[in-house]
């Protein structure tokens, strides 16, 4: 696709917000909270679980997840995979391999679901959805269906638990 350069340096330009290397958006959600100034994002309940160079792991807002469910995002204002670098990707792929396992252990999952649309906020966020063995759904459809909200005192012991076991990793 061709972009034109006029149009995309004025559009990303005056936005560029936040020092060097985050290149933070003053427009985008998870920069300004990642900044400390979203007044729509809540902070994540338990604070942050993995506070990476590149990259920040918390958990998935209440009213929209089971406990135990997390989001890693990165640090810098991008889209995808694509934009990485390689110190992006390196640090990501250690981040999930720890995390992962992690997450399987503590909310008993035999799968890790993972979702990154970036429909509504176009900066990196990838949700990590813990599925269990039992129930009738499974896949999309389980992806789809309402969650149970998680109550704030689990969202906080899981994610607790969760970073207990990454550190010892
Ligand atoms: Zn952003």
């Amino acid at each position: 696709m061709f972009i034109y350069p006029e149009k995309r340096r004025s559009r990303k330009h005056p936005t560029e917000t936040g020092s060097s290397p985050y290149y933070h958006r003053s427009d985008c959600l998870i920069c300004r909270k990642q900044d400390g100034q979203g007044h729509e994002e809540a902070p994540p309940p338990g604070g942050y679980i993995v506070e990476g160079k590149q990259f920040l792991v918390e958990h998935a807002p209440l009213k929209l997840s089971n406990a135990g469910t997390v989001i890693v995002e990165s640090r810098r204002h991008l889209l995808d995979f694509g934009e990485m670098t390689s110190a992006e990707s390196a640090e990501l792929g250690s981040i999930l391999k720890r995390l992962v396992a992690a997450l399987k252990i503590t909310t008993g999952a035999h799968r890790i679901y993972f979702l990154a649309l970036m429909e509504r906020v176009p900066h990196f966020h990838l949700w990590l959805v813990p599925k269990k063995k039992q129930g009738s759904l499974r896949g999309v459809a389980y992806l789809a269906r309402r969650p149970v909200p998680a109550s704030s005192s689990a969202a906080e012991a899981i994610s607790r638990e969760i970073r207990r076991r990454i550190e010892r990793s």
